[in-house]
This record gives structure tokens, sequence and C-alpha cells, in this order.
């Protein structure tokens, strides 16, 4: 080799391994020990810890992808469901730019790097095929541009569903946006309680419309409204005719229920999940989260956007689980404790019968929790 194909093969490694370096951001390390649920206050709830210790499938934890079907928690709404082949992302959002005033009015941007590193999938053959939005608002929302634009440089082309805000937050990133028409006086989704919205490898997706959780600590501040071009401050994302959208996902014969809302407004067309992803911010109405237990009677019941989404995860050396200064919208302890004390006893109670109770499980931020085994056992 002569001294200036060797300088030229350097450069190449040098180049190369710096442009991985810039897509690939270590996952944050979060200390999630202090916090209840994860064995904080002596309450652990972990998925993986528990399935070991409880007369139920095994659902590991790693670092890094399993093969097969994996569940993982990207913080606030947003996760990753992905098989061999097919990825969805739900609600992909780890920007999290930090709450100050001028935030609210500033021009916000969201991170690459984080975006990228956190977002993509590692493996290149698991290819996004959908991203799925709940509503505009930015803790949703924000992150989407620019992940269409990083996955489709990256071989990725997926459809994203959302509604007509969320079409305008994405703009003109994809020329695969599938507009869900929800209208303020039926507040239904294309016309229907539930709407077949696709179906994406092996995953079957249908949508249901339901209520934005209920501002219990912002009362006055309008968040919703028309949203029209890009909004690019805090306060200029906003929800359709207060409107969130939930997903139903199809698996197999696994059914899992995405509702980053605690208010329904048709749990009882949705049937039975196996495992209902349930945000718990904002909740007020505990009756409506009863009448959704009830009619969906899941196995498994996981709490999200509980995660302070203001703090930025460079700034979350533990997992920060009160959102907001001063207030906290998610009560995490107190929804730890209701789901004992409230939720669970009052399904009974309505039901008359003694059925099945949720297991209440919690996910640990960026780790792949793999669901084989949930499968295999019900195809038994
Ligand atoms: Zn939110």
């Amino acid at each position: 080799m002569n001294r200036q194909t060797a300088f030229c093969n350097f450069l190449f490694i040098l180049l190369t391994s710096a442009a991985v370096f810039a897509q690939r951001r270590p996952v944050p390390a979060i200390d999630h020990g202090q916090v209840p649920g994860y064995g904080g206050k002596g309450i652990m709830l972990e998925w993986s810890t528990l399935s070991r210790q409880q007369a139920e499938p095994d659902v590991p934890a790693s670092p890094e992808p399993p093969a097969g079907l994996y569940l993982r928690w990207l913080g606030v709404a947003g996760f990753e469901l992905s098989d061999d082949s097919t990825t969805i992302l739900i609600d992909p959002f780890v920007s999290r730019p930090a709450l100050q005033a001028r935030a609210l009015f500033a021009r916000l941007q969201p991170d690459t790097q984080l975006v990228s590193g956190l977002l993509l999938p590692k493996e290149g053959r698991r290819k996004i095929r959908a991203v799925l939005v709940s509503h505009a608002h930015y803790d949703h929302v924000f992150d989407v541009p620019l992940l269409l634009e990083l996955a489709r440089a990256a071989g990725h082309h997926p459809v994203v569903l959302g509604d007509a805000n969320v079409a305008a937050a994405v703009g003109t990133q994809t020329e695969r946006m599938h507009t869900l028409d929800v209208s303020a006086a039926q507040k239904l989704v294309n016309g229907q309680k539930v709407w077949p919205a696709g179906s994406f490898g092996a995953f079957t997706i249908s949508v249901i419309a339901s209520d934005h959780p209920s501002y219990d600590h912002l009362p006055g501040v309008l968040l919703d409204g028309r949203i029209n071009g890009t909004p690019k401050r805090m306060l200029a994302f906003k929800t359709r005719f207060n409107t969130t959208l939930q997903w139903l996902i199809t698996y197999k014969n696994l059914r899992i229920l995405f509702s980053e809302t605690p208010i329904y407004r048709h749990p009882q067309d949705i049937g039975p999940v196996d495992i209902l992803v349930q945000g718990i911010a904002s909740r007020l109405d505990r009756q409506n989260l009863i009448a959704a237990l009830e009619n969906l009677q899941p196995r498994y019941l996981i709490p999200s956007h509980f995660d302070d989404f203001f703090k930025p995860l460079s700034q979350m050396q533990e997992l920060d689980y009160r959102i907001g200064t001063g207030a906290d919208f998610a009560r995490l302890p107190e929804f730890i404790d209701a789901c004992d004390s409230w939720y669970f006893p009052q399904m009974h109670k309505h039901s008359g019968t003694r059925r099945h109770e949720p297991a209440l499980r919690m996910m640990a931020m960026f780790r792949y929790y793999a669901l084989n085994n949930l499968l295999a056992e019900k195809r038994k």
C-alpha cells in the first residue's frame, strides 16, 4: 500500500466513524431505582423483574434489540413496537426542549443526534413502516418531521397516521401522510368509532378517537385549534377538536392498545386487550378510566406519560416522574396506589363478577422488552 492510499484509507475510516458517532449517541443512563414502581418506596412493578418472580410469561428486558417481537418505551407517550422486519413508532419524542419562560415563545429545534440515535432502529432490516401520532401537541409530534427526513435517508419510508393538525405539523416532510378525518360534531375517525387504519407487515392497526387529557393543571390555556403550517413554538402545537387518537395494534393474536389519554369516548367498542399502554397525565375523572378497564379487561396495564417531558434527557440522571414545576400532572405514586385501592376494586364492583385483575407493570425507558413468550403462551 503506498502512502497516498494508506492516507486515503485512514481518512475514510476517520470520516465514516465520525459519521457513525454523530448518528449514534449512546442511550442516556437514567437511574430508575428511586422511582415508585422500580423499587423506590419499596414498590417493585418493573415488568421483566416481576415476570421472573410471578407465574406469568417471562418478559426479559435488554439494552439491545432481541429477536422477534419487542416493545420499547421512548419516554412520554413514545413507543417502538417491532418484529424482525417491521417497526411501528408511536408518538416518538426525544428532543424534549427544556421548559423556560422563553421556550414558550422561542423557536424550538429538534435534536438531530437524539432523534437519529434513539429513534432509528439499530438493525437496518427492521424498517419503520408507520409512525402513529395521537395529536399535534409538541410532546407527541415535534420530532416527527426530522425523524421522517432522517428515516428517508436511512432507507425507511413510513406512512404517518394522524389528524389534520398532525398533517400540518409534519408539513412537506412526507408524501406518505395518511390524514384521518376527525370531525367536531361526530368525534369519530372517518365516521367510525373504531376505524381500520391499515396493515404493516404482521401488524394491523385500528384507530379510535378520544378526548385529550383534562388539562387539570392548566386552566385557561388554549391548546386546541387549527394548525396552519409547521409550528415552531411550544404553544403553537394544538389538538384538533380536543381529540387524541388511540391505536389498537393486533399482532398475530396479541392485542395492544396505546392510549395516551385516560379519557375514553368509545371504550365499549374496543373489546378486550392483552396489553393496555395507558397514559396517566392529567387524569381527573376516575370513573371514565374504570369504565375503560371494565371494557378492555387488560391482562397487563402499563402506565406511560408520567416522566417530566419538560426536562431534556441529558439532565435526566434520575427518571423524573413529576411533570411540571411545582404541580405534578402525572401523580405516579397516587396512580399506583389507586390501582389497588380504587380502580381494580371498582371494576369488580361494577361488573359484579370477580374478573382477572390487570397486572400493573412498569417499563424502564429505552430498554427492549421481548414479547415472544406472550405470543407463545397465547398460541397454546
Ligand atoms: Zn402529551
